[in-house]
């Protein structure tokens, strides 16, 4: 039985992991919730699952949530809630399942109560890469991904050692732009960039799989999760989201992990790792699908791989900058702002106008966020 903190359990990844929670009574304990805003769905889910603690981001909903849970379950606030929760005696992981940056404080304060931690969040890799493989190193505790490339990956190293690796390809689905015409970009709306092909997720990593800062995140996070320089970590369109990675080693064999896309699969793998442990809830038929099909991505209609690759490369601050210059443009075009090409010339235009610091702390990281936001806005 392995005791699980949620942070973000009222969003698409977090409903999915209360649901893997439920197809393995045995084997999955839910120890502690963490909500955003969403208290009606917090307090449901208490009332299932009966965590000994949760969290909101507000304190008036915190003090609603204190008066119908009084006896049940020990409630917390804001950023420090989040804190008390990811280092609880009793938790064995620490899922953390939160749109934005608010993710990397508790990852760092659950690595350092000795906690192994699954990553949904790609903000905190992105991020903080650096900082937090060295942390997790230094406290002997595992970083698990919840995404379903990383976890992928993760999946079809299975341990061998870095020197055994050529290459590894992220697939990307090409969301749902992959065949637009780039003279049509400058038309593309909130609603039809909202639409995803093959998968239902949050608003902000909806819209990032449109202009593929999505893919361009995954590949920071990969390079920093598998210790693995930027020019290493490739991409490949695949529209079915059916190979959800891949593997390439020197000697020339690619190693895919497949399934129908369902992120349950890798939530799963992540709260049960290293055990594989039975559940019915994905089912593959491959003569059903009929047909795989990969490409090369366009980085001329979506130079957000690019910027991404760039940012990877250079590293030090300049991947927050990208991130936190992204988070803001996405707010402004779901916000009717900014266009859709506008996401990526914001981001670009942060960048070239930042002085990256070099192997930064985390004070110089959060400084480097503020001052993308600031400069973003404007
Ligand atoms: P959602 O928008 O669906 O959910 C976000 C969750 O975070 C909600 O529970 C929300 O609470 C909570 N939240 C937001 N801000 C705070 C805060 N300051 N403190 C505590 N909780 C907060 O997002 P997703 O589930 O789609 O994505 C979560 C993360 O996982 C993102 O980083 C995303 O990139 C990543 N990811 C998502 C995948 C997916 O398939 N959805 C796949 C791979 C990665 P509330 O709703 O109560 O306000």
């Amino acid at each position: 039985m392995k005791n699980v903190v949620v942070l973000g359990s009222t969003g698409s990844i977090g409903t999915s992991t209360i649901k893997v929670a439920e197809d393995l009574p045995d084997q999955i304990r839910l120890l502690a919730l963490a909500a955003g805003n969403n208290l009606d769905l917090l307090l449901e889910q208490t009332w299932k699952h009966r965590p000994v603690a949760v969290s909101l981001v507000d304190e008036a909903k915190a003090q609603q949530a204190r008066t119908a849970l009084a006896g049940v379950a020990e409630v917390y606030s804001g950023a420090e809630g989040l804190i008390q929760l990811a280092t609880l005696p009793a938790a064995d992981i620490v899922l953390i399942a939160i749109v934005g940056t608010a993710g990397l404080a508790p990852a760092l304060a659950a690595i350092r109560a000795g906690k192994d931690i699954a990553i949904a969040s790609k903000e905190i890799l992105v991020m903080a890469g650096e900082i937090v493989m060295s942390e997790a190193r230094k406290y002997g505790v595992q970083v698990l991904a919840v995404d379903s490339e990383h976890s992928a990956i993760f999946q079809c190293l299975d341990g061998k050692p870095g020197d055994s690796v050529r290459n590894l390809w992220l697939t990307a689905s090409g969301g749902p732009f992959r065949k637009t015409p780039k003279a049509d970009f400058a038309e593309i709306t909130v609603e039809r960039a909202l639409k995803h092909p093959s998968w239902v997720m949050g608003r902000k990593i909806t819209i990032d799989s449109a202009t593929l800062f999505n893919k361009g995140l995954e590949m920071i996070e990969a390079r920093w999760l598998f210790d693995i320089e930027m020019a290493r970590v490739k991409v490949v369109v695949h529209p079915q989201s059916v190979v959800h990675s891949m593997v390439e080693f020197v000697d020339g064999s690619m190693i895919a992990q497949m399934s129908t896309p369902d992120m349950c699969l890798p939530i799963q793998y992540a709260l049960t790792y290293p055990r594989r442990v039975g559940s019915e809830r994905v089912q593959t038929n491959l003569a059903q699908l009929g047909t795989l099909t990969f490409e090369e991505p366009d980085v001329d209609r979506f130079p957000a791989l690019d910027l991404a690759r760039r940012a990877g490369e250079i590293g030090g601050t300049l991947p927050a900058v990208l991130n936190a210059a992204n988070e803001m443009a996405v707010d402004a075009f779901v916000n009717r702002r900014l266009s859709f090409l506008g996401i990526t010339e914001t981001v670009r235009q942060t960048m070239e106008r930042h002085r990256v610091v070099e192997h930064p702390t985390l004070e110089q990281l959060l400084a480097a966020d503020a001052w993308a936001r600031v400069e973003a806005a404007r």
